[in-house]
Formats: C-alpha cells, sequence, structure tokens
C-alpha cells in the first residue's frame, strides 16, 4: 500500500493533499496538523485583511 504523508494542514498542505488524493497519487494520504485552530498559520492572518 502507497502512502503520503502531508506536513501541515492549511492552505498548501491541504490544497496538496486534496489534489494528490484526485489524481489517485497514493492508497492513503495523511495530513498531519498539530493546530486545529490555525491559530499561528499564515493562510488565515493573511486573509484577515480582507474588507
Ligand atoms: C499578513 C499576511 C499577509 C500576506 N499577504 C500575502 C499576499 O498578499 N500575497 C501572497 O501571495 N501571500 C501573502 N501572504 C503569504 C501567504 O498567506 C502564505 O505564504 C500562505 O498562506 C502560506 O500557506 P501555507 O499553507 O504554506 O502555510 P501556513 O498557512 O502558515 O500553514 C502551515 C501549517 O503548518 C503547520 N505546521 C508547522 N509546523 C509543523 C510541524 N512541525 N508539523 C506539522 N505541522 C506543522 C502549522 O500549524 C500550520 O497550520 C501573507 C501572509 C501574511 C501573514
Amino acid at each position: 500500500m502507497k502512502k503520503i504523508v502531508v506536513v501541515g494542514g492549511s492552505i498548501i498542505g491541504s490544497s496538496t493533499a486534496y489534489h494528490m488524493a484526485m489524481a489517485g497519487a497514493a492508497d492513503r494520504i495523511v495530513v498531519v496538523e498539530p493546530d486545529p485552530t490555525y491559530a499561528l498559520a499564515a493562510a488565515p492572518r493573511s486573509a484577515g485583511g480582507v474588507h
């Protein structure tokens, strides 16, 4: 069984995992993300400037 582990589940990690899953790149893809709130991730912080 082919497995892929993506470290970091914010915008880039989740997008990478999604597209690899859609492409059938592995039997199992695991995203490792220690912070379910994404409090310190850059992606939600950058969106804080949208008005
Ligand atoms: C205020 C601000 C404004 C910005 N403006 C722009 C802009 O105008 N244009 C532009 O192109 N970019 C901009 N950026 C940059 C852009 O937002 C980031 O480059 C992008 O969001 C990064 O996404 P990412 O998923 O790589 O990282 P992040 O969103 O930072 O996610 C990284 C994830 O990895 C996890 N992680 C960290 N260490 C580990 C570990 N050891 N094991 C497991 N998980 C781990 C974290 O918990 C986090 O969830 C801006 C950023 C900020 C903060």
